[in-house]
């Protein structure tokens, strides 16, 4: 018999700036051989893994637009590509260390990943493969969380585990006030009515409207990625 955890099906979103970590190079290797790692370990144990990879390490559309003339779709575009970059790194990671993996993306680009197709998706995962989806929603105005959103939505997967560089959501900036406090759990209404910057406002909608709950947690901690998937208290837990 499986052991039973938490989830059978989870949604992790990673965002650009986590896989940066402190490397010059925009991606650090060492963080995305760590959520491989951990990845694997829970893969192994029977739960299914899908990704949403964030692209702000390399291109963020809203810092662009306005520049040079970059109108914001052009610009976004370009913010969807550079998740295509960060989810076929991931993926060679992951194949690395032999976990099968396929990337599928929000807009066409045939020769180097699959388009996403959402019953395609869900098969992978039931063969134990893990599923990055890449180019956000494929829509310029929207961001790889409402993307993670969206995705959970689609396939059915049970919780958003949204990887960071801070513990969790506090009542003020960790980094400015050494008092801020880490909050356990919140609900959603109280996520939008502070104004608490979790998520943008459209994915947190997305998640409100279909009960999807969200585990913001620090990746940078070592086993935090496999703690999470499993069920386990980390972070902080945003749900009804
Ligand atoms: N983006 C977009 N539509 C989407 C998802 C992303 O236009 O559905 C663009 C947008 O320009 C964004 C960039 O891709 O700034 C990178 O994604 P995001 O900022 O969400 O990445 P993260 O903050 O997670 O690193």
């Amino acid at each position: 018999d499986k052991p039973s955890y938490k989830w059978q099906r989870v949604l992790l979103k990673v965002s650009g700036e986590a896989l940066a970590g402190d490397h010059t190079q925009n991606i650090d290797p060492k963080i995305t051989m760590a959520i491989a790692r951990e990845v694997a370990s829970v893969t192994r144990l029977g739960i299914e893994v899908a990704i949403v990879v964030g692209g702000g390490n390399i291109f963020r559309g809203s810092s662009w637009a306005g520049c040079s003339g970059l109108d914001r779709s052009s610009a976004d575009y370009i913010g969807m590509l550079a998740t295509v970059m960060n989810a076929m790194f991931l993926q060679a990671t992951m194949e690395s260390i032999g976990i099968p993996t396929r990337v599928q993306t929000a807009f066409r680009m045939s020769e180097v990943a699959e388009p996403y197709i959402r019953r395609r998706a869900v098969r992978h995962l039931e063969k134990g493969r893990v599923v990055i989806f890449a180019a956000g929603i494929g829509n310029p105005f929207f961001t790889t969380d409402t993307a993670a959103a969206l995705r959970c939505a689609e396939i059915n997967a049970e919780v958003v585990l949204k990887a960071t560089n801070v513990d969790g959501v506090y009542d003020d900036d960790p980094r400015r006030n050494p008092n801020a406090r880490l909050h356990d759990t919140l609900t959603y209404q109280e996520v939008t009515s502070k104004d608490l910057s979790v998520m943008d406002m459209t994915a947190i909608t997305l998640c409100q409207e279909n009960n999807i709950p969200v585990v913001v947690f620090n990746l940078t901690k070592s086993g935090n990625i496999a703690k999470a998937i499993k069920g386990e208290r980390v972070g902080t837990l945003i749900g009804g």
